[in-house]
């Protein structure tokens, strides 16, 4: 786990707890292959009454994934809330299209915020 010396103790925590996640998530099993598979035998009563084996990992995993991905889709919606584009004002040499840039980071819109949240999302 890397910390950066002179890092805000919350930074740390913060950064040791997404990496703690991201861990979590890498060691279980992808379902994706499985689903769409399981998808085909939903029953009339909108189920499909699975046996499978799930490793150690795999449990730990899926004990917090419903919480912790509401925690990501909640902290996407609040960045994306925060980085928004609001015109900069000034000379731009096209007045169709006048500079704008983010209201939080005063970056030039997109800003690396909002551009970081499009690329996690887009993958
Ligand atoms: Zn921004």
């Amino acid at each position: 786990m890397k910390t950066r010396r002179g890092a805000d103790p919350r930074e740390t925590r913060l950064r040791e707890r997404l990496e703690t996640i991201r861990t979590r998530s890498e060691k279980s099993s992808s379902w994706r292959a499985s689903t769409q598979h399981l998808s085909r035998l939903v029953n009339r009563s909108g189920f499909v009454p699975i046996r499978t084996r799930l490793s150690r990992e795999d449990l730990v995993f899926l004990a917090g994934a419903r919480d912790e991905v509401l925690a990501f889709a909640d902290l996407g919606m609040r960045l994306i809330d925060l980085h928004r584009p609001q015109e900069a004002g000034g000379i731009t040499s096209d007045p169709e299209t006048p500079l704008r840039r983010c209201r939080a980071c005063m970056a030039r819109w997109p800003c690396p915020t909002f551009r970081a949240v499009g690329d996690a999302l887009d993958r």
